[in-house]
């Protein structure tokens, strides 16, 4: 009986979840089609990773946090949320008796990171520039045939190979694919005004706006837009693209400057109706694939890592066997249960803060408005972001947690007397 794990993806998931299973004493073969020196040096690819202190304790755990630069981590002090010319609201860490809601960190660091970790490991064997050719698996184990003829037998296959798992169609897993028909266009600017560490997500007519404090001066401005505009901005000069860019944030930050290269994401966001099948499981963008609104994409990544690695690791340990039918079960029912309503939520929000249409405009206002008059709200959302404990195992102990947080607190005095 095989008592191994391969995973086919080696992004930051993939390579987070080897590091969680190795930790397990799980043996792990990551199949990845680019080659090593692109893992070993990633480049720059425009996303700024906004980590929940949940995702920044499990990166410490694996021994990933103590890998990133210290001057690639800047702190969220902030967040504005606007639509228009509706100052929106403000959620402040200070007022939580904190120091920041959170840090961003560019994706190739994560990524650096990770794989220096997994470097280090005798229980990880990485197969870089490796094509796939067929993927199958019964209810005794897993296969996976390379282009070079080159098998591997395992207890479990993991696709941790994107939101567009070739992987997952392998397996025959449908999903649940939303594509917003717009794109979204990321560098870094400096700028003129300060941005006080201050996050924004300001929401406008024909384009919607964030930007991720990433030095005083200096920010990733995140501009979503219609394909063909995204397009025109991507053919300008640097000059012409920083005036415009400056442009649609109306002057705000005063004069900018590029200080990065651009890149342009088509959104599209995926949801597989299966997260598991027998001797395989999704983790990462394969499982959920999040629209980058909200900024959870990576953190429910992490989530599924953690939850993955409990379930092999509790397979292992109870049946010599990581790829236990009974622990794929739960690790589903977990993370369907931890992920589906901040999916639900960020289509929500993605759908109604873009819609065009009249009657969204009233509506916007209406949920800006209840956030901005409801303490409770923010209090709930920057609980969330600041939470370090692990995901609530169902959805009953989410509701009883989120409970917990919304309840009105009892002033200390009034509470002894
Ligand atoms: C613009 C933008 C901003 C974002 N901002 C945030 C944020 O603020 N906070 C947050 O939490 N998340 C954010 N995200 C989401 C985050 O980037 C993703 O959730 C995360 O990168 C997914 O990691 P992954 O390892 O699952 O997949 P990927 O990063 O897509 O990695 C997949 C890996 O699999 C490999 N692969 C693919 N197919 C195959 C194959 N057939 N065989 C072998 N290897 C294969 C690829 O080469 C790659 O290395 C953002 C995303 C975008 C697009």
């Amino acid at each position: 009986m095989n008592e191994n794990v391969v995973i086919i993806g080696a992004g930051p998931a993939g390579l987070c979840l080897s590091l969680a299973l190795a930790a397990r004493g799980i043996e792990v073969d990551i199949v990845e089609r680019q080659e090593a020196e692109a893992l070993t040096a990633p480049a720059y690819d425009g996303r700024e990773i906004a980590l929940t202190n949940a995702t920044m304790r499990v990166l410490r755990e694996l021994g990933v946090w103590e890998r990133l630069p210290a001057d690639g981590i800047a702190p969220i002090r902030q967040a504005r949320v606007m639509d228009g010319a509706n100052p929106g609201f403000e959620v402040d860490a200070g007022a939580f008796g904190h120091d920041r809601i959170g840090v961003l960190v560019a994706n190739h660091h994560i990524r650096s990171a990770a794989w220096q970790a997994v470097c280090g490991q005798p229980r990880i064997r990485v197969h870089c520039g490796v094509a796939v050719e067929s993927v199958s698996t019964d209810v005794t184990q897993a296969r996976i045939l390379f282009a070079d003829r080159r098998l591997l037998n395992a207890a479990l296959l993991i696709a941790a190979d994107s939101r567009f798992s070739q992987t997952r169609r392998s397996m025959g897993i449908p999903v649940h694919m939303h594509d917003f028909g717009k794109t979204m266009v990321l560098a870094r600017m400096r700028h003129a005004v300060a941005n006080d560490g201050t996050a924004w997500e300001w929401f406008g007519q024909g384009h919607t706006r964030a930007l991720l404090p990433l030095g005083e001066h200096l920010s990733s401005t995140v501009l979503t837009v219609p394909g063909h505009v995204a397009q025109a901005l991507m053919a300008l000069s640097d000059a012409e693209f920083a005036k415009a860019i400056a442009a649609h944030y109306e002057g705000r930050l005063g004069e900018m400057e590029l200080a990065s290269t651009r890149h342009a994401y088509p959104l599209v966001a995926t949801w597989a109706r299966r997260f598991v099948a027998p001797r395989f499981a999704l983790a990462g963008d394969a499982a959920v694939g999040m629209h980058p609104v909200t900024a959870h994409g990576f953190n429910l990544g992490v989530a599924s890592v953690e939850l993955l690695a409990r379930a092999a690791g509790e397979g292992l340990q109870r049946y010599r066997d990581p790829g236990h039918p009974q622990w794929l079960a739960r690790y589903q029912r977990q993370h369907r249960a931890g992920s589906a309503v901040m999916f639900a939520g960020t289509q929500a929000v993605a759908g109604l803060f873009t819609d065009e249409r009249a009657f969204a405009q009233p509506l916007r206002k209406l949920a800006i408005g209840a956030v901005r008059a409801l303490p409770m709200l923010r209090r709930a959302l920057v609980a969330g972001l600041l939470d370090e404990s692990p995901r609530p195992p169902s959805l009953v102990h989410q509701l009883g947690r989120t409970f917990e947080i919304l309840r009105p607190r009892i002033p200390r005095s009034q509470a002894s007397a």
